[in-house]
This record gives structure tokens, sequence and C-alpha cells, in this order.
């Protein structure tokens, strides 16, 4: 028998995998893991066609084609009136969830302290671990999920060396407001500290709110890694393509371990979507065509027992079933695939702890069909 030391011997399949198969073998609705279940623009994949055609098919140049990252300053000028530079500021990455790998490999060494905000996307905490860096958590309340930052500064130490954003939030679907990121300027001025954030919902923010980037403030864009992804903006998430956008001093370290884990991303796929956002069409209904999804099925919802969480963006509607049952949400959540046939995620799965709220969440990025028919069996719990 080898002997092989785990590197995260906590660490099991993660929870939007085990979900997704288990809504396959029990034909539930899949509500869990984040995808839309309707196809994309045909117009996208024609260009990715007419890019394998032209004969984009070697090996993208490491930080990205410079075409797709000149459409990306420009959308980002044209969104936040802030400019990144294409050939030092901005790098195309194989989805968020590989540019959140790269940013902590290349700042986080053994004892370095990274704060997140837990109930958190599950692979923040497994990263920082995996790198040897410590996990300080800020557990996050429902039902506002809101942050008290004098107690964040309480996790303050002399190995703090970054913090982990989430606006829109994912599970929770709160977002970040002007005072709290005015609270965090305050207590990081005058540190060392970075930050990481992840922006890949910021198109999915609703009610006319706007979305707060942590590039709108120069205190924070000075520090900051700003995290995005095409899966979410193109409804294409198996594309796993997104972008990493920091000041040039951060993209330098940041590019020294994308080239050794990545190299380079799908070079046909890097010339269609820029093809593809040249018309700010494309992406600009976004926030509205989730607006009325959400709204539906929140509708929906209001019909059954569950009680509604505020959602305010993302594309995640949490419900509490404490007054319904006192089941674990694991346990809850199973018996739901099984004898009722929608499969969601149990929201303690995205605390290390395993924190049990008792709520769950919903995926509403579906075709309205579908929405109605998990309604449908939701109504009967
Ligand atoms: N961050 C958050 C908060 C997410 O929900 C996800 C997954 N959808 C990602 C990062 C990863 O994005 P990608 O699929 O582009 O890797
Ligand atoms: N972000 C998606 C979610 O939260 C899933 C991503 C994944 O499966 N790793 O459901």
């Amino acid at each position: 028998m080898l002997n092989i030391q785990s590197k995260l011997p906590g660490v099991s399949t993660t929870i939007f995998t085990v979900m997704s198969k288990l809504a396959a073998e029990h034909q539930a609705i899949n509500l869990s893991q984040g995808f839309p279940d309707y196809a994309c623009d045909p117009k996208l994949i024609e260009l990715v066609n007419k890019a394998m055609v032209d004969g984009y098919n070697q090996y993208a140049p490491m930080p990205g084609s410079m075409v797709l990252k000149e459409t990306i300053a420009a959308k980002v000028e044209h969104l936040y009136q802030i400019k990144y530079n294409p050939d030092t500021e901005i790098t195309i990455t194989a989805g968020g969830t590989q540019a959140i790998f790269t940013a902590l490999a290349a700042i986080i060494n053994p004892g370095d302290e990274v704060i997140i905000f837990e109930p958190a996307y599950d692979s923040y905490a497994p990263t920082i671990k995996l790198l040897g860096g410590l996990v300080k958590t800020y557990e996050l309340a429902p039902p506002a999920y809101g942050i008290d930052w004098d107690m964040v500064k309480k996790l303050f130490t002399a190995n703090t060396r970054m913090i982990i954003l989430n606006s829109p939030q994912n599970p929770t679907g709160s977002i970040l407001s002007e005072s709290d990121m005015e609270a965090l300027i305050k207590l990081i001025s005058g540190t060392d500290i970075l930050i990481l954030s992840d922006e890949v919902y910021e198109h999915l923010i609703y009610d006319g709110q706007k979305h707060q980037s942590v590039m709108l403030y120069p205190e924070l864009k000075k520090r900051s890694f700003v995290v995005a992804s095409f899966g979410k903006l193109l409804h294409a998430t198996g594309w796993k393509l997104g972008y990493c956008l920091a000041p040039e001093r951060l993209t330098k370290e940041f590019r020294k371990v994308h080239q050794f884990n990545v190299f380079s991303v799908n070079s046909a796929m890097q010339q269609a979507i820029a093809d593809y956002l040249k018309t700010p069409e494309h992406y600009l209904g976004i926030a509205g065509f989730f607006q009325q999804k959400r709204d539906y099925f929140r509708k929906l919802l209001s019909e059954s027992r569950f009680e509604l969480l505020p959602c305010k963006g993302s594309y995640f509607q949490c419900v509490s079933y404490g007054h319904i049952s006192d089941e674990k949400d694991v346990d809850f959540s199973m018996r739901l695939i099984k004898e009722f046939g929608v499969a969601t995620i149990p929201v303690s799965a995205f605390y290390q702890k395993g924190t049990d709220h008792k709520i769950i969440r919903f995926c509403f990025a579906k075709e309205d069909q579908t929405l109605a028919l998990a309604a449908e069996k939701l109504k009967n719990i």
C-alpha cells in the first residue's frame, strides 16, 4: 500500500457535483448546480465555428488574445468609467475558478491569513489551505447576510494577507453596498492587505441597484484582483472562460502562476467572444432577463410553504424551511430529490463548519417552464 498524504484530508467531491449527479439518477428537476438549462445565443456558436474555420486553433498568447483583452477594457470602461491596460492588467483565464486559484497561488505563502465571508463559494477555503494559508472566517447570518465591519476588524492580525469579497454573492444573493465599501476602505487603508474580488455575478443585480465593484474605489482598486466569468455573462458555463483584472504589479505575479497552471486558454472561443461583445446589446439586458426569472420564481414559490429570503443579485434564491421540518438541510435536500423530484443545494455546504440555518438554495437560471414544473412539486411540501 502506498503511503499517500492527502493535502486536503477533509475535502470530498463538491456539493455541486454530488447534487447534479443525484438529480440525474433520480430524474429530478435540477435547480442545484448553477447553470442555465437553455441554449446560449446561436450567433455566439456561429462565431466560435467561424473562428475555428479562420484558423484560431493553436495556442493563444499566454495572457490572452489581444482583441479580447481590448474588448474587455472597452466594456469595463463603458460600464464603470475605469481603465485597465489590456497589455499589462488583463489576463484571460479558464473561468473564474482558475482565476481565483491563480490569484491566491500568486500571493499566499504558508501562514498567511485570508478572510472569507461564509456561506462562501466552495473553492475559496480549500485553495487557501492547499497553499498553506489559514482561513479566517466571518460567518454571515440570514436573512440579510450583512457584514458588521467592526467584527471583521477583529479578525485582522499581523499575518492578514488578503480578503475575499463576492458581490453579488453566491449562495445568498446579497450584495455589498456603498457603505460596506466605505467601511472596508477605512479598515484597510494604510495596510498591505490585498483583495480578491469575485465579481462573476456583476451583471446579475436587480431592482436598479448599482454593482459596487472594487474598481470604483481607488484605495481598493490598487490592491485588488477582480475576477469575472464569461460562463455567467454568455449563458455558457461549460466553456470555462473568464478573466482577471489587476494593477500591473499584481498582474505580473498573477501571470507568473497562470503561465504554469494553464499557460493559455481556448483560442477560438476568445476570438468569438471578442467579436460577440463588440455589440453591448449582447450583455446589457442580462440583469432584466434574470430579474424577470427571479420575480417569476419568487411568485411561484410564494404559493408554497417555503419562506423566501431576499435575493438582490446572482441567480440563486434561498429559502428557509425550518418551520416545515427540523431535518438537517443536507437530509432535507436529499428527501427533496428522492421524494419530490427537485434538486437544490443545502446552504450548510458553503460553511466549513457546516452551519445549518435550515436554508436551501435554488438556481433560477432556468426556462420558465422548468421553474413552473419545479414549483408545482415544491407546493406539495
Ligand atoms: N465564483 C462564484 C461565486 C461562482 O458562483 C462561480 C461558479 N459559477 C465561480 C466563481 C466560478 O466561475 P467559473 O465557472 O467561470 O469557473
Ligand atoms: N458556481 C456554480 C454554483 O454555485 C457551480 C460551479 C461548480 O459546479 N463548481 O452552483
